[in-house]
C-alpha cells in the first residue's frame, strides 16, 4: 500500500503575531515544520511526504526544513494557494496517481505519533476516511455574529477534530473536484469527502498534538518536548 502524506504549510501565521511564520519558529533549534517532517520520515508506512509551503519560501524550506535534515522521503516542496484548502489541493494535484492512501497533516503539529497514524490506516480499511479527533473539554456554543449566544451544544457528541485525516486517493481527489465545481471551502479535508457522500471514521486523537498557532502554544510545545525527552531518557536508562 502506498501512502503519500501531504504537510499544509504555506499559512501566513498571523495569529502567532512574530515576523516569522509559525511553520519555521525554532523548536529545540529545529523548525516547527521539520520535527513534523521527521516524524512521518520515521514511520514505515509512509512511501513520501510533499510539504507545500509558501511560494516565497519554497527555497528556504528545501535548504532548511528538508536538505539539511537528511529527509530522504521529500522528493518535491509544492507552492501553497489562498486558502488551506487551495493550499491542500496544489498538493493532491501532484501526488504520484499508484498511490493508495493520502494522509493530509497540518505542519504545526509536531507531535503526532506512529501510534496515532497506525491506528488511522486500520480504521482506513474499512471507510473514504478517517480523522483523529478528543472529545471537547470545554462546552461549546454556536454564537451569532453580533456576538449573542444562539445555542448550547451536546458536549456529549461534540468532538475536536485533528490531523492526520487519511483517505483513499481517488475518494478524496473526486471530494476536491466536486468541492471547487460547487465553490464548496471547507476548513478541514474530511468535510469535502462527507459532502460527497463519503463515510468518514473517527479514531480517538491525542490532547498532545497540539496545533501550534497562538504564542501560548509555543510555550504548551516546549514543554511538550522536554516531557518526551525525559520519557526517551528513562526509556534508554531502563
Ligand atoms: O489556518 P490554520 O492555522 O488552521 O492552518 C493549519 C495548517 O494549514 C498550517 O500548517 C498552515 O500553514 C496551513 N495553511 C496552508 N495554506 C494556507 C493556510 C494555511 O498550507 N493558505
Amino acid at each position: 500500500m502506498k501512502v503519500t502524506v501531504l504537510v499544509p504549510a504555506a499559512g501566513s501565521g498571523t495569529r502567532m503575531g512574530k515576523g516569522i511564520k509559525k511553520q519555521f519558529l525554532l523548536l529545540d533549534g529545529r523548525p516547527v515544520l521539520a520535527h513534523t517532517l521527521h516524524i512521518f520520515e520515521s514511520i514505515k508506512e509512509v512511501s513520501e511526504i510533499i510539504p507545500i509551503v509558501p511560494q516565497d519560501e519554497l527555497e528556504h524550506c528545501l535548504e532548511d526544513c528538508v536538505e539539511c535534515q537528511s529527509l530522504k522521503k521529500v522528493r518535491r516542496v509544492v507552492p501553497g494557494g489562498h486558502q488551506r484548502q487551495d493550499s491542500v489541493y496544489n498538493g493532491l494535484k501532484s501526488v504520484d496517481p499508484d498511490t493508495d492512501v493520502v494522509m493530509v497533516h497540518d505542519g504545526v503539529r509536531p507531535f503526532v505519533t506512529q501510534e496515532l497514524v497506525e491506528e488511522l490506516l486500520k480504521a482506513l480499511t474499512t471507510c473514504d476516511g478517517a480523522i483523529l479527533a478528543v472529545p471537547a473539554k470545554d462546552t461549546l456554543k454556536e454564537v451569532t455574529k453580533d456576538g449573542m449566544v444562539r445555542k448550547t451544544l451536546d458536549r456529549k457528541i461534540c468532538y475536536q477534530v485533528q490531523t492526520p485525516q487519511a483517505f483513499r486517493y481517488h475518494a478524496l481527489m473526486r471530494a476536491f473536484e466536486k468541492a471547487y465545481a460547487d465553490g464548496f471551502y471547507g476548513t478541514d479535508e474530511a468535510s469535502l469527502v462527507e459532502r460527497y457522500g463519503g463515510k468518514v471514521k473517527v479514531v480517538m486523537g491525542s490532547y498532545s498534538n497540539i496545533k501550534i498557532t497562538t504564542p501560548e502554544d509555543m510555550v504548551m510545545a516546549e514543554a511538550l518536548l522536554k516531557k518526551e525527552a525525559q520519557r526517551k531518557d528513562t526509556g534508554r536508562r531502563a
